[in-house]
């Protein structure tokens, strides 16, 4: 036990030593809120005041849950897979399996993932003639999850206009569809789980007795409806359940257009009158200057529950600020001091690239590539949503459910067997007809287009019955050969990188079932044993049967069904996952809860990063600020923060001033590589506009010339409609490219184009 605790400051030992009562762990970026989470449940298994089956532990990724796993089996002696620590996705889908009658779910219900969700509202859109103009599927799919999390049903919305109506009108026949489907979305998973929870006392109660601890990390990116769903296991409000005991910081909340709502760390707080609320402030990642910036950046924030940050480690190296002229001038900086970082020896896995959008890392991608040197990129697709994956997930969905209409629609006629758009659509219309799923209505189709839907439906049915006594991997195997997906590969010229994706296919099944604790071998559709075979099977004092949950999941899952909805989540998964010898490229919104010795925050200009969109929302500006906070601390050692005057995104090229955030942070911290300029519009501000303007000397004719053309000039006062007064500050490009780049005042900066902004000269 020493061991476990003498590893700890003051603040940690009382955090981790905390009676079982309901406690907020409130601290900043690495000051150990995950390690004091971490020791905390060892603590309580050790001192024998829980066994592992009391304990319930949320985190944010499947990773970060794999990795407490790992810390805590090294921290003692206990085996780890019978406990539950997981995201509240992969925590409901077990509770689901198991009690999935409970639910209204078939026992092989499956799990749809943002891109199925998404095809699925299409083609109910498409199925009910819905102009998906008026109601984009995305918009769609939006309002729904958006009502799911803050746990709202179809039959519970008062739609406020007639677009809304509609709105509510497709949710409903989305569940319906979903239901006749045997598919649950993610959001589906946790507003099922809580309303069973609602609904079913003593299967309540069993929970509430059973985890007398519930630990969770991130707290403050939990939904409302999470963070209800955490309320009644804890047994709010019903004289009691577990200890909520939950970690957080209000500055990292970034998820807030997911429906986050940091305001639950409050409601938290008052609900459970909370005594015991701790702070943790010092910070264990990041140098001096780091923290600096990042305690002084976040202190412009109005709305804080306020801690701060200190740390022992010294200043360390200022943080390196650099100005490029281009995206590609960025790209180069970054790859030289990358290179300077591994020439002194710094390993590549622990340089990050961080970006606040995707579509910033081509650039970077390119010279890195360019220079030799190791990438991996995160977030882009992950192996479970890649094409040829999700084929072959298709086809293994449709042999475990059948009437998962996505799978079908998705391999119906992949590799193509002649089944046509017409055969489909009336397909389509005889399940709608029948009210039932596509592979059901197969039966009612006639004529040619019926005979080749019975040939699908046999692939199926005949590669289901084959595999009967197939461990997974084999029955994956099988699969890839008998729906054809191999040799259509094999034929496409492309194709040799698929095959691989599709042979990874089969090692991943291997590395599952053993994971997984499947006897090497066992069938991989080995129906759940009954309750009652499993042994483990209890009766409450109300003659309710509930089956322990401790029971292994092979005991509620068969091989091929965990094995689907361990993609799906996965798929769902938005975190990186660290370690491998390559520099690392990620969103910042993927960075969160990681730690680097170095690392790059690029692409720092006003409409990038502040994103344009947060100006539109109220408190986007802060939101925009906290995941700079995160940026920052990802840090341990170097930091460094760059922007571009000028950046090809989107295909168009954009001219961005430094984003306000340089404003905020310490000078002292700082240290400017390239001059550090004003906005660069200003940076020949001694010259007049007349003699040489912008842009460096080297195109000052071009310049000239381009004013001239477009009749406009620095410097000139000009008057707009819906801006007011302002004076150019740029020109840039000619003719009918010309764009003005102009000082609004109050309205802000502006880049106008001549050709059509209606400008006024004062
Ligand atoms: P974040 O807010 O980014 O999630 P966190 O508060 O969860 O950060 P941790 O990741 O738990 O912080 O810890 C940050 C780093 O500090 C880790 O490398 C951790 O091992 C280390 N650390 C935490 N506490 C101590 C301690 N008492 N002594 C030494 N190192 C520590
Ligand atoms: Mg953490």
């Amino acid at each position: 036990m020493q061991n476990l605790l003498h590893n700890l400051n003051d603040e940690q030992l009382a955090a981790v030593t905390l009676p079982a009562q309901s406690a907020l762990i409130l601290a900043g970026a690495g000051s150990g809120k995950t390690r004091v989470l971490t020791t905390r449940i060892a603590w309580l298994i050790q001192t024998g005041q829980v066994s592992p089956s009391g304990i319930l532990a949320v985190t944010f990724t499947n990773k970060a849950a794999k990795e407490m796993m790992t810390r805590l089996s090294a921290m003692m002696p206990i085996n780890t897979r019978g406990m539950w620590i997981g995201t509240f996705h992969g925590l409901c889908n077990r509770l689901l399996r198991t009690h999935y009658r409970d639910a209204a779910l078939p026992q092989t219900f499956q799990i749809l993932d943002s891109q199925d969700q998404l095809s699925a509202i299409k083609r109910l859109l498409k199925a009910n003639n819905v102009d998906d103009e008026k109601f984009p599927p995305k918009e769609v799919m939006y309002f729904i999850n958006g009502a799911k999390d803050q746990g709202l049903r179809a039959d519970k919305i008062e739609p406020y206009n007639a677009d809304e109506r509609k709105k509510v009108e497709l949710y409903q026949m989305y569940d319906d569809q979903c239901q006749r489907e045997g598919v649950v979305d993610f959001a589906e998973l946790l507003l099922r789980t809580y309303e069973l929870l609602s609904r079913n006392q003593p299967l309540r109660q069993h929970y509430q007795q059973r985890f007398q601890h519930i630990l969770v990390d991130e707290f403050q990116d939990t939904n409302d409806l999470q963070y209800k769903w955490l309320k009644l296991l804890a047994g709010h409000g019903e004289g009691g359940g577990g200890a909520l005991f939950a970690v957080g910081d209000d500055d990292q909340s970034i998820y807030a257009f997911r429906g986050a709502n940091v305001g639950n760390m409050i409601a938290f707080e008052r609900e459970f009158h909370v005594k015991n609320l701790i702070k943790l402030e010092q910070n264990y990642r990041s140098h001096g200057h780091i923290l600096d910036a990042a305690n002084v950046l976040i202190a412009n924030n109005s709305k804080r529950l306020g801690k701060n940050l200190r740390t022992d480690a010294g200043h360390g190296e200022q943080v390196r600020v650099y100005e490029a002229t281009s995206d590609l001038g960025e790209a180069q900086w970054i790859i030289e001091e990358t290179k300077n970082l591994i020439a002194d020896g710094a390993s590549r896995s622990e340089i990050a690239v961080l970006y606040r959008s995707n579509a910033q890392s081509r650039v970077i991608e390119h010279a890195l590539f360019s220079a030799g040197i190791p990438y991996h990129v995160y977030g882009g697709l992950r192996y479970f949503q890649r094409a040829e994956v999700k084929h072959l997930i298709s086809y293994l969905q449709l042999m475990d459910n059948p009437h998962n209409d996505s799978a079908f629609m998705r391999v119906v006629n992949f590799p193509t067997r002649g089944i046509g758009a017409r055969t489909i659509e009336n397909l389509q219309g005889a399940s709608s007809q029948y009210g039932v799923s596509l592979y059901a209505a197969v039966p009612y189709m006639t004529g040619k287009g019926g005979t080749s839907l019975a040939g699908f439906v046999k692939l199926i049915e005949s590669a289901r019955f084959e595999s009967q006594q197939m461990a997974l991997p084999e029955l994956v195997r099988l699969v890839l050969e008998a729906s054809g997906l191999l040799t259509h590969y094999q034929t496409e010229k492309e194709g040799a990188d698929r095959i691989e994706n599709l042979e990874q296919m089969v090692s991943a099944a291997t590395q599952f079932v053993a994971e997984e604790g499947y006897g090497h071998g066992a069938p991989a559709h080995l129906g759940p044993q009954s309750q009652a075979q499993a042994g483990a099977a209890i009766v409450n004092q109300d003659g309710v049967e509930i089956l322990d949950a401790d029971a292994p999941l092979a005991t509620v899952m068969s091989p091929l069904s965990a094995f689907l909805s361990h993609a799906s989540l996965e798929a769902g998964d938005n975190q990186a996952t660290a370690g491998q010898q390559a520099v690392q490229m990620m969103t910042v919104h993927s960075a969160k809860g990681l730690e680097f010795n170095n690392v790059f925050i690029t692409g720092l200009e006003e409409g990038l990063f502040p994103h344009e969109s947060s100006s539109r929302e109220e408190g986007g500006v802060e939101e925009e600020r906290r995941l700079m906070y995160v940026a920052i601390t990802r840090a341990r050692q170097r930091l460094y923060l760059c922007f571009a005057q000028t950046r090809m995104l989107h295909g168009q090229t954009r001219y961005n001033m430094k984003s306000r955030f340089f404003d905020e942070l310490p000078e002292d911290a700082l240290k400017w590589l390239s001059a550090k300029s004003q906005p660069h519009w200003f940076a020949n501000k001694k010259t007049a506009w007349d003699e040489a303007p912008m842009l460096g000397s080297d195109n000052a004719i071009a310049q000239k010339m381009q004013q001239k053309s477009s009749g406009w000039r620095i410097g000139e006062s000009v008057e707009h409609a819906k801006f007011g007064e302002g004076v150019i500050v740029n020109i840039e490009g000619s003719g009918a490219n010309a764009r003005a780049q102009i000082n609004f005042g109050s309205a802000g900066m502006k880049v106008l184009d001549l050709s059509i902004a209606k400008l006024e000269r004062l």
